[in-house]
């Protein structure tokens, strides 16, 4: 089995190819120069410049898993976890990976998988270039876990729809360009009921209603919209009419395995960078990595990533066959994100006081992975999935 440079002697674990790990090297590379630097001040910004779209497609890290006709990479899955991965690992992970995330990962596929061949053109070819910067709009103010009960109504009109409604949480929601939204298409809604529409911010009685203030993740924008009577033509609705919860449930196995791989990737530098502190800091004439109770830290905290690691990669491999990969997918999400914010609260606690220094990052990573167990479905939710699955 070959042996990559990448951390250390990590073997080559499928489904990664050598391709895929000279991707990650590059991708590593970009982050850390081009994206890594500028943080800090897009953090206090309270967000990173759209022009960081447009030089991620540029450099074709938005259409790695679209074909190179619609202007994409020709690749797939494997090579987009890659992106998303090295995203934290370098760096970038909370809000920048959010962003981007939220458009290539979690609005342009629900497009790609059920739009029409107009459709893409409009939306997937300008976004695999970040010309045009998408949404995903399912939760509002009234609920996120309980989707089907969501009360955004598009009524349907002769030629189209008139929506009524609101969204809230929305990652991009102040900058996108088009939100795919998921909207009741029947007075009663319900899992039979529920469409999904692309609004798009130039039309009339839409609106961004709020920058919203947040925890961490602050170089993403998380908006709050409004919508009245937007009237919304019939060649924007994607898919059938009334199989909207089917398509939010196809797109949620891809979103919770990225938020797996950023985890993934969040802690191995978290714990990387706590590593090389805890051999130089001293306390009582020794480094503190050698008190045996830190050593002993650092040793869980190895098995908690691995595991996490191992969870993440099999789901992964399950998804890129096409199985179903919702027990694996759910099982990943729920671990990973929970095992982020533990190493975080450990990593503050190797660095003291230090750790809640905003010089370091650990505190902005630990805010940051704050959101793993809510977004994406909340930790509860995975578990009803998983009980479900059970019988129970
Ligand atoms: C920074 C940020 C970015 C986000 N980005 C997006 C985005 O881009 N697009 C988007 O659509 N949404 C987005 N979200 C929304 C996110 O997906 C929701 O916050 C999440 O799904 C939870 O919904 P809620 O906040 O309404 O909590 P609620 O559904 O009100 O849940 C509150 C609590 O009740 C628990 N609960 C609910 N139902 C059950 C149950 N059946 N059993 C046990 N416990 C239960 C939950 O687990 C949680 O602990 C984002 C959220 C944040 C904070």
């Amino acid at each position: 089995m070959t042996v990559i440079k990448d951390k250390g002697e990590r073997a080559l674990l499928p489904p990664f190819t050598q391709e895929h790990e000279d991707l990650r090297e590059s991708a590593n590379a970009f982050v850390s120069k081009e994206i890594a630097p500028n943080l800090d001040r897009w953090e206090e910004e309270r967000g990173f410049p759209d022009e960081l779209f447009t030089r991620c497609g540029e450099l074709g890290f938005l259409g790695l898993k679209f074909p190179e006709e619609y202007g994409g990479q020709g690749g797939d899955y494997v090579h987009n976890a890659v992106w998303m991965e090295a995203l934290a690992y370098s760096g970038a992970g909370g809000g920048v990976s959010a962003g981007l995330g939220a458009h290539s990962e979690i609005a342009m596929p629900p497009i790609w998988k059920f739009g029409t061949e107009e459709q893409k053109q409009r939306w997937i070819v300008p976004g695999i270039k970040g010309e045009l910067i998408g949404a995903l709009g399912i939760t509002e103010p009234s609920g996120g876990s309980d989707v089907a009960s969501l009360r955004t109504y598009a009524r349907p009109v002769d030629g189209g729809y008139v929506v009524n409604g609101s969204k809230t949480f929305i990652t991009n929601g102040v900058r996108a360009d088009f939100l795919v939204t998921a909207v009741k298409t029947s007075e009663e809604g319900g899992h039979q009921g529920i469409s999904f529409l692309v609004l798009e911010k130039d039309m009339p009685g839409y609106e961004v209603t709020s920058k919203l203030e947040k925890m961490g993740w602050h170089s993403s924008d998380t908006g709050e919209l409004g919508f009245t009577d937007v009237e919304v033509p019939a060649e924007n609705l994607l898919g059938a009419e009334n199989e909207g919860f089917k398509l939010i449930m196809a797109n949620f196995q891809w979103e919770r395995l990225t938020m797996a791989l950023g985890a993934v990737g969040g802690m191995q530098r978290v714990f990387e960078e706590t590593l090389a502190y805890a051999k130089e800091r001293e306390a009582f004439g020794r480094s503190i990595g050698r008190f045996q109770v830190i050593r002993h830290k650092f040793a869980e905290m190895s098995v908690t990533i691995e595991a996490a690691r191992s969870l993440t990669y099999a789901a992964l491999r399950k998804f890129v066959d096409g199985g179903d990969a919702i027990r694996e997918v759910t099982q990943a999400k729920l671990f990973s994100q929970r095992a982020a914010c533990d190493i975080c609260d450990e990593a503050i606690q190797i660095h003291g006081g230090y750790g809640y220094m905003r010089e370091y990052g650990i505190e902005r990573a630990y805010r940051d992975a704050r959101l793993g167990p809510i977004g994406g479905g909340t930790d509860e939710v995975m578990k009803e999935i998983l009980g479900k699955q059970l019988g129970l």
